[in-house]
């Protein structure tokens, strides 16, 4: 435990929709919980991020609709100017605990039952229907997410965040500065620009350490414990290209 505990709030589309980001932040306030920003961003959610995001998730019967929802695809359908989501990064002693303990149990009913006055509490749980009509499963729109440990939390804040979306004095992963360019375009990297490529790293730009180790194993084609999707998704992030 440090002041440099860190955890990642995603206000989901359910919470935009119903306005409820003051409610939330209120909440969360130094005031009441110790916790500082460290960092704030409002993101279109492409596919690949969400994808990632939850990849222990892949291949449940709700994945699809997670995915749909926290791409905001269900709360603003056809409205892709509100397809967002504000990523927040917390910091401060005991920083995952404190924010999932606000937030309460994932499912908004459980919420209600167990933990009246918690965030979750006011979520809503809807059915999963196949094309035949029939019930699969449930979504659970529960307005906010926060990281569930810390091995988690440093996962998500550097898929979610750049190192210089944050300022360096409340680094809490380690960095390195790039010594290369790193090129992206339709699942490929590549260490020279081709047309229409996104270029992800120049040298002189600061990365997170496990991101350019994995970025160095990947060109190099050795197996890297972290997948391409996973480091590139966030530098597409508000790019305005189409799904690469
Ligand atoms: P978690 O990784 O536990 O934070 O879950 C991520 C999100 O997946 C939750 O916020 C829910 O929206 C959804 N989710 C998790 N577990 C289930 C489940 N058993 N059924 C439906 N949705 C779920």
């Amino acid at each position: 435990m440090s002041n440099f505990d860190q955890t990642l709030v995603l206000i989901k589309p359910d919470a935009l929709k119903n306005s409820l980001t003051g409610y939330i932040f209120s909440t969360l306030s130094e005031f009441h919980t110790g916790l500082r920003f460290a960092g704030a961003k409002i993101v279109h959610v492409t596919s690949m991020l969400a994808e990632e995001h939850y990849s222990e998730h892949h291949g449940k019967p709700f994945f699809p609709s997670l995915i749909e929802y926290v791409t905001g695809q269900i709360h603003f359908k056809n409205e892709p100017e509100n397809q967002r989501v504000i990523a927040i990064v917390y910091m401060g002693r005991n920083a995952v605990k404190k924010v999932r303990e606000i937030s309460g149990p994932t499912n908004p009913e459980k919420a209600r039952e167990e933990k009246p006055g918690c965030i979750r509490a006011l979520g809503t749980v809807h059915l999963i229907k196949n094309e035949k009509g029939e019930i699969t499963g449930d979504r659970m729109d529960n307005l906010i997410h926060a990281s569930a440990s810390d091995e988690e939390a440093e996962r998500e804040i550097k898929m979610w965040f750049k190192p210089n979306d944050i300022p360096p004095s409340m680094h809490a992963y380690e960095t390195r500065q790039s010594e290369q360019h790193f090129y992206y375009k339709n699942g490929k990297l590549s260490e020279n620009y081709l047309p229409q490529s996104v270029c992800i790293l120049a040298p002189g730009d600061i990365a997170w350490k496990s991101d350019l180790e994995g970025l160095q194993k990947i060109a190099n084609n050795q197996p890297s414990s972290i997948t391409l999707q996973a480091i590139i998704a966030k530098y597409l992030v508000n790019e305005n290209r189409n799904e690469m």
